[in-house]
């Protein structure tokens, strides 16, 4: 294989160098003088810019993603001629008879609040099936190439609306709605179309790789998607999967993703809720919610019932991610781990977000090695989280400075959809907490860690930034080290480097 020589790099220690990949891995890191490379390998000049290890998603959702993504946003629509003309942009972006999806219009700001029906579409989309959601989510309103490609037109009951003349309007309601969606296209190949455009947006975000999390309803076809492209090596990133319990009974008789074992797609174990989120107070909490004092949250789980499930991951071999944000849920979780983990965990069995969790938590968990996969964006986007918890907690909130001094392993993620995919925003709200509780920022070189080592350590990655270990990469462009955070956020990675090729690169092929 050809090889890749990035120079004139900055090293995140400020001194200068580069790095030299042949064959997948890191064959060279010198400082000061550049070695001799063969006459055919490709040269970046990286200007002075950082050269890094991988950046590393801990915790995404990737096919949700790519599922919102394609989605039109029809909110605000304001009649139904706008409606028609957002749908055709939706059409012209999409292959001829692919599905063109959308959400949020509401008939009740069109003019004469009339609902529209499939005439008012079919002209703008002869030749792709078109599906709308209304604001509500209840309705929707489907064009003739959808009814025909549901095989819907010989439906009767309310909720396939009929007009005058009997004939279908297009319009279908509640369970119709679900009918419809779970016939909407999850063939391999268009998940596995998604997920590679999901792929090339973190690959431009610096990310090498990504901790996948598969869904609990469309896991089967998520993971035959991953099957397809890693077999046909088409995979940008590195992706460590993790499956919903209702899997692990396929994954016992090893019929889950036998093709996802390799270095490039790897089933790493499984994700467990156990409580919900702060944002709709379903996080469970030791104490009542400060602005709802009738409400401490919802535990997904009794404590037995979820000792036994991390029992049983444990016992298969498999890693167990458990979301937990309210104290009580992380509580619940370190008493499920605790009991298989012993002091070192071997497993490396994590709490994903691990929000609300004060010193006796931290502690338990220092002790136990059980591992944290956190996300540096919550603490700016939470800004509701103060009246949810009270001035007192709020403290031990993300409390990510004591959570790296007492020793825990916490890696960074975005929770993707729910927050940008980009690990350059993790980093910097980490350093800067947007001024939230400014005592647990923490510095450059730490946040930059919860996205390489502590996220590779995580994932079962761990191989250290130095020759002979696989070249994954990311150059930033520019020298990072002592910069300022407001600067910081507005770093681009030049280029993302996996198994020694270049994903994404700018100014140089
Ligand atoms: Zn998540």
């Amino acid at each position: 294989m050809k090889g890749l020589l990035l120079k004139n790099c900055t090293f995140l220690d400020s001194s200068a160098g580069g790095v030299y990949c042949e064959g997948g891995r890191i064959e060279k890191i010198y400082r000061g003088g550049e070695p001799a490379v063969p006459p055919d390998a490709a040269v970046v000049d990286a200007n002075g810019g950082t050269v890094l290890p991988g950046l590393i998603d801990s915790h995404c959702h990737p096919f949700e993603y790519s599922w919102l993504k394609r989605n039109l946003d029809l909110r605000g629509t304001s009649s139904v001629v706008a409606l028609r003309l957002r749908i055709q942009a939706g059409v012209l972006r999409a292959k001829p008879g692919e599905w063109v999806v959308g959400m949020g219009w509401d008939q009740e700001a069109f003019p004469g609040r009339k609902m529209p029906a499939k005439e008012d579409i079919d002209g703008v989309s002869p030749a792709n099936p078109v599906a709308v959601t209304r604001v509500c989510g209840h309705v929707a309103l489907l064009n003739s190439a959808a009814i025909s490609r549901l095989g819907l037109g010989s439906r009767t009951g309310p909720l396939f609306e009929r007009g005058q003349g009997g004939e279908l309007t297009g319009i279908v309601k509640e369970g119709a709605l679900t009918e419809v969606g779970a016939s909407i296209p999850k063939t391999a190949e268009e998940l596995a179309s998604g997920l590679q455009a999901v792929e090339s947006e973190g690959a431009r975000l610096g990310l090498a790789a990504l901790h996948t999390i598969v869904s609990p309803d469309g896991f089967r076809e998520e993971l035959a998607a991953l099957a397809l492209l890693a077999t046909e090596g088409r995979l940008a990133l590195r992706h460590r999967i993790y499956v919903p319990p209702d899997s692990l009974g396929l994954l016992g008789e090893g019929k889950l993703g036998p093709k996802l074992a390799g270095p490039r797609a790897r089933i790493n174990g499984v994700k467990i809720f156990a409580d919900g989120s702060l944002g709709a107070r379903t996080a469970a909490l030791r104490e009542p919610y400060s602005d709802d004092p009738s409400n401490s949250g919802l535990l997904g789980y009794g404590d037995e019932e979820l000792a036994a499930l991390v029992e049983r991951v444990d016992s298969m071999g498999q890693q167990a991610i458990i979301h937990a944000i309210g104290d009580r849920a992380v509580e619940q979780a370190i008493g499920a781990l605790s009991r298989v983990t012993g002091a070192t965990n071997p497993r490396r069995h994590r709490i994903e977000h691990a929000g609300l969790i004060p010193r006796d938590l931290r502690s338990r968990m220092a002790r136990h090695g059980i591992r944290a996969a956190v996300q540096p964006c919550f603490v700016t986007s939470d800004t509701w989280a103060q009246e949810r918890l009270g001035e007192e907690r709020i403290r031990d909130l993300y409390p990510f400075r004591s959570m790296l001094r007492e020793g825990l392993v916490a890696s960074g993620g975005s929770d993707c959809p729910v927050e940008s995919l980009s690990p350059i925003l993790g980093v910097w709200s980490a350093m800067t907490r947007g001024g939230i509780v400014p005592e647990e920022a923490i510095g450059m070189d730490e946040a930059l860690s919860m996205y390489t080592s502590m996220a590779a350590s995580n994932g079962f990655d761990d191989h250290p930034f130095a020759e002979g270990s696989p070249a994954d990469l990311t150059l930033l462009d520019s020298a990072v080290a002592g910069m300022h955070p407001a600067l910081f956020r507005k770093v681009k990675p030049f280029a993302t480097v996996v198994d020694g090729v270049p994903v994404h690169s700018y100014g140089f092929g």
